[in-house]
């Protein structure tokens, strides 16, 4: 069993990936890397797609229909059942992943640090900013994973996302995110890789030319991810769209725990687990 850290860059359409983050066009490249188009559940707000990402249940079964759901999640996540087994979770988010799995409404006072090994996100940091800096954020994430050593760590950014909103996704400032988070994941992704990680990078939802998100556009449902790994053959897999559900599946494999009963197995292409 590999230790897995899933990373979602909030708010990341698919094609400004592949226009303006080179680190990460850099790994597909020199085969590091498996690259999918993932086509998003609807709709495409952040909330009901934390829960798609999380639990692999779409936003009709999970009830989680609209940001304004504000309540714990009915559902077993990646983290319930990471550490039902006996796994170390963590993650590094913003605080509606805490809402949706620790406990609702956030408390701004208790809940930005906690850690507590009864809970099924064993540690966790949690920003309640649009404007949190993603450079903190990955430092926060960064300290989870060399403090904590979690087999489950979630990274959760949100500055493309909240730039996409205050200039739309055509714009230099978006972009310009985009661009900065590359570098950031330009610093880390080379320690990670090296330690063994497996490592998937993929985004909630898109952002359209009017800065929005919700509806049913490409621009606002594709996104990319990226997969590397010694389970994944390195490779370009973007001619068919892969379904969002898919993911939370994936990452209950590559831990080697049971996908809960509601999640539906997806066959991802390029995915070829190596006999333990
Ligand atoms: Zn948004």
């Amino acid at each position: 069993m590999g230790k897995v850290i899933e990373i979602v860059l909030d708010g990341l359409r698919y094609d400004v990936m592949r226009s303006s983050m080179g680190y990460l066009n850099h790994l597909v490249e020199k085969s590091q890397a498996a690259l999918y188009r993932v086509k998003s559940e609807l709709p495409s707000l952040s909330r009901p797609l934390y829960e798609v990402l999380l639990t692999g249940v779409p936003s009709c079964e999970s009830g989680i229909t609209s940001n304004q759901v504000v309540r714990l999640s009915h559902n077993p996540s990646i983290f319930h059942l990471a550490a039902n087994r006996g796994l170390k979770t963590a993650a590094a988010a913003y605080y509606w992943v805490s809402e949706l799995y620790q406990q609702a409404p956030f408390n701004h006072f208790t809940d930005r640090i906690q850690h507590d090994e009864t809970k099924p996100i064993q540690h966790g940091m949690y920003y309640f900013e649009d404007h949190y800096p993603d450079t903190h954020l990955f430092a926060d994430a960064e300290h989870l994973r060399r403090t904590y050593a979690p087999d489950f760590l979630y990274v959760h950014s949100m500055n493309i996302d909240d730039t996409g909103h205050k200039f739309t996704s055509d714009s230099a400032q978006y972009r310009g995110s985009a661009i900065k988070a590359d570098s950031i994941l330009a610093l880390l992704l080379p320690l990670w890789i090296k330690l063994g990680y497996t490592l998937l990078i993929t985004s909630d939802h898109g952002m359209n030319e009017d800065g929005h998100h919700g509806g049913t556009g490409d621009g606002v449902r594709d996104v990319p991810l990226l997969a590397i790994g010694p389970d994944f053959q390195p490779g370009d897999y973007t001619e068919a769209y892969l379904p969002q559900l898919a993911l939370a599946p994936l990452v209950c494999r590559l831990l080697d725990i049971p996908a809960s009963p509601a999640m539906v197995h997806i066959p991802v292409p390029g995915y070829q687990p190596v006999p333990v």
